[in-house]
């Protein structure tokens, strides 16, 4: 049977799929889903097209043949399993993002409590300057299950620095210009929500002032890190 794609799109799609997978691992890993919640999708450089999770696997079970191919509009292009019940949400923000190679999603705990109460992530330490440029922000309560979700990220993350958004009363979602970077900014999401908690356990927190956020998030976004491996970087003190 000859491949209705081209050699150079089959790699892609195949680089990806695997790339998907091996991502994945960091999300149990990094304590961010429960049972088969969360999930990370790459676009498919060259081709209007994405990656993404199979809905209702479990993490162990994920391979790279496993992973689904859909369009731009979320429709199943190829592969064995139902996607992502998430994957309108994902298929809008690549749509929308030209930018944007990669998304996630988490119920990551206690980014998800700040999301429950509807609040924002304040900008309180130089790690949240340095990785999302200001307050985390809140975006629109939406139904799971069409584009609404995807609606909802594009817009709160319109204008923004942060690439992530805390979807009210139900989880995180984050954007990047690889899916690794994605999933790093889902980790440093959920870092940043469990400090922030903690400080405000003993006290009132002390806001930065925004020419100190955009002098952190400058250097962090353009200096910071080994060449090429910015995304690397754990955080700006280091
Ligand atoms: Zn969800």
């Amino acid at each position: 049977m000859t491949d209705r794609f081209s050699p150079e799109i089959r790699a892609a799609i195949e680089a990806a799929r695997a790339d998907v997978c091996a991502l994945h691992a960091y999300l149990p890993k990094s304590g961010l889903v429960a049972w088969t919640s969360g999930n990370v999708s790459a676009r498919v450089p060259g081709a209007d097209l994405m990656v993404i999770k199979p809905s209702g696997l479990e993490y162990e079970e994920l391979t790279p043949a496993s992973m689904v191919v859909c369009d731009l509009d979320g429709v199943l292009v190829e592969g064995d399993y139902k996607p992502s019940s998430d994957t309108g949400s994902h298929a809008y923000v690549y749509r929308h993002r030209p930018d944007v190679g990669g998304v996630v999603h988490t119920h990551s705990p206690y980014a998800t409590a700040w999301s429950a109460r509807g609040e924002a992530i304040p900008c309180v330490l130089t790690a949240i300057a340095d990785e999302f440029g200001g307050d985390i922000p809140i975006g629109p309560f939406a139904l799971i299950g069409d584009e609404s979700i995807g609606a909802g990220i594009v817009e709160t993350l319109a204008g923004s620095r942060s690439p992530a958004v805390l979807m009210r009363s139900h989880g995180v979602f984050t954007i990047g210009a690889s899916a690794r970077a994605a999933v790093k900014a889902a980790v440093m999401v959920e870092d940043a929500a469990h400090t922030v908690h903690l400080a405000r356990v003993l006290g009132p927190v002390i806001p930065l002032d925004e020419a100190d956020i955009k002098a952190l998030n400058d250097r962090y976004t353009n200096v910071y890190g080994q060449p090429g491996r910015a995304e690397t970087a754990k955080n700006g003190d280091s």
